[in-house]
């Protein structure tokens, strides 16, 4: 706790410092004093950014280096993700999210207070314990990243959601920088709904802001180009490198009716209506679904990380374990895809990227505009 405390501390006077000296002659010469308010709050989420960047320079980057999955052999598409990286945690993308949306939220929040909602604070249930700064903590955590489990899983499984978060999942060479490669619009949806949970069960603006971080930081190490793993246990505490991988790989990561071949899709369709949240634990038509996509594992175009001759092994390991739309959801806790069965702790390292690229060569964009517009155009049914 001391530990913590003196972090805060240091953490406050540094963005004290830098809106003093920086932020504020800035704004006032600029005219916008009517802005400092939310630019002090501004100034706390850019310094996050670049503590985040320095620990991605400083620790995760020598440990890309250390034990590498894949060889680097696509720089460019590298340089791209670092440009997602800076917008997003450096205050770019949640400016211009400010200038859209405040307006927008405060006219909602207003709604909201009027109907008697969003003044209620989730840890003052239990006076004494809940509202102790750690405790407080630790329940808004957990909250956050249950949500953040279920926007995942309609992400893969609300059809049009898909053709956006499938950016997301076309990244072949996978870096720490891989964190923040999404849709613009996927980005903007996924903080809206954060912002909205976090009004409803009165989250502290600075608790807010130390769950963020934290949840980016570790995002950014789930991402990274490292054979890693935390263990027996420690796999069930916490997501890691390999548990987020193999959400990432072909196959078992992620496929579903929706991004299946046409040909497959006749066997689908005894399932669910697409676009709906199926129940966890498919039905036996997935079961089926999924052998034959794991099957369709067999030579994959790039070398696969898995062990010589596994590949079998794994195709019947998997049926069991294969739930309609792939695994490992989770965000920061293993526990939500534990409890909800979608949950693979295999220790394997597959190829990342999506089927389809391979066998029909879609093209999901190089560059930073192409990715967006094409983004556009997949969900508009014409890419
Ligand atoms: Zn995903
Ligand atoms: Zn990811």
């Amino acid at each position: 706790m001391d530990l913590l405390d003196n972090f805060a501390m240091f953490f406050s006077g540094l963005q004290q410092w830098l809106y003093e000296t920086v932020v504020q002659p800035v704004f006032y010469s600029l005219g916008l004093a009517s802005f400092l308010e939310d630019a002090y709050a501004g100034t706390a989420w850019f310094l996050v950014g670049l503590i985040q960047i320095a620990v991605l320079l400083a620790i995760i980057g020598p440990l890309e280096r250390w034990r590498p999955v894949d060889a680097v052999t696509d720089r460019a598409t590298i340089r791209v993700d670092i440009l997602y990286t800076l917008i997003h945690r450096l205050g770019l993308f949640r400016l211009a999210l400010f200038f859209m949306l405040d307006p927008l939220f405060d006219s909602g929040f207003g709604v909201l207070r009027a109907l008697g909602l969003g003044t209620w604070h989730l840890d003052q249930v239990w006076p004494g314990v809940s509202d102790q700064a750690l405790v407080s903590l630790a329940v808004y955590l957990v909250v956050f990243d249950f949500v953040a489990y279920w926007v995942h899983r309609g992400q893969h499984q609300i059809e049009w959601w898909w053709r956006l978060h499938s950016l997301h999942h076309a990244q072949r060479q996978m870096t720490m920088w891989s964190d923040n490669r999404n849709h613009l619009l996927d980005s903007m949806l996924v903080d809206v709904i954060v912002v909205l949970v976090a009004q409803l069960i009165g989250v502290a603006p600075g608790q807010f802001i130390a769950i963020v971080a934290l949840t980016q930081l570790s995002e950014s190490f789930q991402h990274a180009n490292l054979r890693f793993w935390f263990g027996r246990v420690g796999e069930r505490l916490w997501v890691s490198p390999r548990f987020h991988r193999l959400h990432h790989s072909i196959g078992t990561g992620h496929e579903s009716p929706v991004n299946a071949k046409p040909s497959e899709q006749t066997e689908f369709s005894a399932g669910p209506p697409q676009g709906k949240l199926a129940p966890p634990g498919g039905s036996e038509a997935h079961a089926v679904a999924s052998v034959g996509a794991s099957e369709r594992r067999e030579g994959p175009p790039r070398a696969s990380s898995a062990p010589p001759g596994g590949s079998e092994a794994h195709a019947v390991a998997s049926v069991g374990a294969t739930t309609l739309g792939g695994h490992n959801f989770g965000v920061l806790l293993p526990w939500w895809d534990m409890l909800f069965k979608t949950v693979n702790f295999e220790h394997r390292y597959d190829p990342t990227g999506i089927r389809d690229q391979l066998e029909q060569h879609r093209d999901y964009g190089r560059g930073f505009w192409s990715q967006q517009w094409l983004g556009l155009k997949r969900l508009a049914g014409r890419a």
